[in-house]
């Protein structure tokens, strides 16, 4: 029997195990994965490290920095691109970064008008929920419905926020756009810079090793875990495999789109169902595409387009370069298919040829159902404290259900960390 059982790990599952372990707690962290972090991966592709999943960085995101230091680690930073564009309709319009921020820019103030009194504290996001509760009702799109912009302003704005949402518009949230921008110092430029600047040396791979690392507890790989059952004072956890795993307490750290696939007895409570049910709105892509043509640094967006925010990554000595691109619809999208990816890179940066192309299917992969957190209408309003509240021995974690940066590294490591105090202020 051990004290705590922790189901998943990712960021969140590794610092709770950690945290469990440090204060001298028996724990076992199983994984369904054959390798922990869950929606990061670091893995070798056309010669470079690339992040699948989560990537960047950023010193606004306290928990993530903190680690970065204990764990003796350095970060770099992306330089500005060289060329930029931004669709209207079909035309491509050119200009430097600086320019099309200022477009951006129009619009997004008017999107996050009154934040500063809607999230006071963003890692308090329902401090002032009744300041809150009328964007949290709204999709993205009707949010931008009530905005007043010309075509242009509406077009980069309609980008910008399909890159952040990584879902459709009509479907995610607006509240989530405000956190962001709450979160990056209510600044648009931080938000950019906090999504997509800094990136760690060794990887997310080195950071999550090095929690990990960080104290001694037994992890078990390639074992899903069906069942969370309450027995007497603790729980008995089951796992796909039929093997009954009893612990005084249980964390489950899993993605919020996957806590439907595990069974709990109790059942939990009839909120916690229905926000499980809604789940959260990401279905994006992530796509590397390894290009030929002119070797200087790239940035488009493109509304509705299936990588509609596109940026060199990596200018290679021979002169031919990897760009990310994001999507808002991983259907969309089949990295396999190079004459399709041809053609949508031709729509958005011509000019260049495919050669190669990588993406993993976070949306198709069983261990995530999603990528980041966006939540949906009304998350903050109904659902939000409920999914944080621990129901006797159990505690549902991970980033989607953070405080602060939710949908980031940041908030995985801080969810991690409340679960370690719940168990220090509860425990065995
Ligand atoms: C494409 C993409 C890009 C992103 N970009 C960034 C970025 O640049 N910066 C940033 O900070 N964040 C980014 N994120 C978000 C960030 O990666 C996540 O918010 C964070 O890693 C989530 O950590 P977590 O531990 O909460 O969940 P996860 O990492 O999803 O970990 C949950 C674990 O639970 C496991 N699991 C699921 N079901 C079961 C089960 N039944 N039994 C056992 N194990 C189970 C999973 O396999 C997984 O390992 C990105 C995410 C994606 C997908």
């Amino acid at each position: 029997m051990h004290d705590v059982v922790v189901v998943g790990g990712g960021f969140a599952g590794v610092t709770a195990a950690r945290e469990a372990a440090r204060d001298g707690r028996s724990v076992l962290l199983l994984e369904g994965r054959d390798r922990l972090g869950g929606r990061t991966w670091t893995a070798p592709w056309n010669g470079h490290q690339i992040e699948y999943g989560g990537g960047w960085v950023h010193w606004h995101q306290p928990h993530t920095f903190s680690e970065i230091t204990r764990a003796g680690l350095t970060v770099e930073l992306s330089g500005d691109p060289d060329v930029t564009a931004w669709y209207v309709g079909a035309e491509r319009r050119t200009g430097t970064i600086a320019e099309r921020d200022a477009i951006a820019n129009r619009g997004w103030l008017q999107f996050v008008d009154g934040v500063e009194r809607s999230l006071p504290n963003p890692h308090d996001p329902t401090l002032a929920i009744d300041q809150l509760a009328r964007i949290d009702r709204l999709t993205i799109a009707q949010r931008v419905d009530e905005l007043d912009l010309d075509d242009e302003h509406r077009a980069v704005l309609w980008a910008e926020l399909e890159s952040l949402a990584h879902g459709p518009l009509d479907v995610a949230g607006a509240a989530s756009v405000l956190r962001w921008h709450a979160l990056s110092g209510y600044s648009l430029a931080l938000t950019q810079y906090t999504g997509g600047r800094v990136t760690l040396t060794r990887g997310t791979r080195g950071l999550l090793e090095a929690i990990a690392g960080g104290a001694q507890y037994e992890t078990r790989l390639s074992t899903p875990v069906a069942a969370v059952r309450r027995r007497g004072d603790g729980v008995e956890v089951e796992t796909r495999a039929g093997e009954l795993l009893p612990a005084a307490r249980a964390v489950v750290a899993v993605p919020l789109n996957t806590l439907g696939a595990i069974e709990f007895e109790p059942a939990l409570s009839e909120l916690k169902l229905e926000g499980i049910a809604l789940g959260q709105a990401s279905r994006g892509i992530k796509i590397f595409i390894h290009a030929d043509g002119e070797p200087i640094c790239q940035n488009a967006i493109r509304p509705g387009h299936p990588f509609g925010y596109l940026d060199t990554e990596f200018v290679n000595d021979d002169g031919t370069q990897v760009m990310i691109g994001f999507g808002y619809d991983a259907a969309l999208n089949d990295a396999t298919d190079l004459p399709r990816v041809q053609g949508d890179l031709d729509r958005i940066i011509p000019g260049y040829r495919a050669l190669d192309a990588s993406a993993h299917d976070w949306l198709a992969d069983e261990f995530s159902r999603g990528t980041w957190a966006i939540h949906r209408p009304g998350w903050y309003s109904r659902y939000y404290d409920e999914m944080r509240r621990p129901e006797g021995p159990v505690l549902l974690a991970g980033s989607d259900l953070a405080a602060g940066w939710s949908g980031f590294i940041d908030g995985a490591i801080e969810s991690g960390l409340r679960a370690g105090a719940w168990l220090r202020q509860t425990g065995p």
